[in-house]
């Protein structure tokens, strides 16, 4: 079934007689004349402050609509990106769009957040990736301290000495770092500790459960408040109920991010969710 569908497929690209690897290599063709059109998108997705009630951040998420097969979901794209060296050139795009975008904002509606964007370990590793992202910034007009570089705890347990270098110098130049998808690998909280970050992000696989075990509420408690004392400021991923939310607040989890409040979408349709005083507000999250 599943060769016929590819079959089916590939016959709407007069491909039937290439293999899978083929369609690998076409997706990174595509994806390389995607980049050179300037067809990856951000979308916006709000991060919304519980104790204010008031969006505080947008985290940047890519986007490509594939011409034959629509939307691709970033997994898959930003795997190939890393595995063809197209990393670099797609994290740049996107972080040049989104800070002009928001540069914009703020120049029309005097509204500032925080942009929360997502950094690869390949990325990080480049040692000219400090320069080019502080070019940007020069570029657009957006700053270092509106800047959150998200980060995930495999690229941190890789200890590449470049990346770590990198981090810590980012945070020196103002940029905020929030450790992405915590609890889905195996670092500590004490290992946390050693890092340049500030905000902890984490991962929606484990907000899932929680309204349902209380097992697993009383864990995120334990977390919540280590990463408090640690100075960390938390954000849950992936809130979509009420109950979520209820419990997060009851926890005291300041930070919150998911369908819930919004989801990821254009600029101009996540825009009418800020509030103006959230300007006075953005400070709450340090970065
Ligand atoms: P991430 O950084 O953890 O981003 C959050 C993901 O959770 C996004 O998936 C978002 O759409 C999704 N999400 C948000 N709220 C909810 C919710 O309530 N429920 C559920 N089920 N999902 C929710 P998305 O946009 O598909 O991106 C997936 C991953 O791709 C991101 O995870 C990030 O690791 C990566 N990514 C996306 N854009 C970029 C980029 O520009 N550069 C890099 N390096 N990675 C990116
Ligand atoms: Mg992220
Ligand atoms: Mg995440
Ligand atoms: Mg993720």
């Amino acid at each position: 079934a599943d060769l016929a569908l590819y079959t089916a497929k590939a016959a709407g690209r007069g491909r039937c007689e290439l293999g899978a690897g083929r369609v690998a290599s076409d997706l990174v063709a595509d994806l390389t004349a995607a980049l050179d059109a300037g067809d990856i998108t951000v979308h916006f997705q709000p991060i919304v402050d519980l104790l204010a009630d008031a969006v505080v951040g947008v985290e940047a998420l890519a986007r490509w609509t594939h011409p034959e097969r629509g939307p691709i979901r970033p997994d898959e794209f930003i795997a190939v990106a890393e595995q063809h060296g197209l990393m670099p050139r797609l994290g740049e795009q996107v972080f040049r769009s989104a800070c002009s975008q928001l540069a914009e904002l703020h120049a029309t509606t005097g509204r500032r957040m925080r942009l929360g964007v997502n950094v690869s370990g390949r990325e990080l590793s480049d040692p000219t990736y400090p320069q080019r992202i502080r070019t940007v910034l020069a570029e657009t007009g957006w700053r270092a301290q509106e800047t959150v570089l998200e980060v995930t705890e495999s690229l941190v347990e890789a200890e590449s000495s470049t990346a770590v270098a990198a981090l810590h110098e980012l945070r020196a130049l103002g940029f905020g770092v929030a450790i992405d998808d915590f609890g889905t690998g195996y670092s500590s909280l004490s290992r946390l500790d050693t890092l340049p970050s500030a905000i902890l992000k984490l991962d929606s696989s484990f907000i899932a459960t929680v309204a349902s075990s209380e097992r697993r509420a009383t864990m995120l408690r334990s977390i919540v408040g280590m990463a408090h004392v640690l100075g960390l400021d938390v954000v849950a991923e992936g809130v979509e109920t009420a109950e979520q939310d209820a419990l997060l607040r009851s926890i005291g989890c300041r930070f919150g991010q998911g369908y819930l409040y919004g989801r990821p979408a254009p600029l101009a349709d996540v825009a009418p969710l800020f509030e103006r005083r959230s300007e006075e507000r953005t400070p709450a999250l340090r970065g």
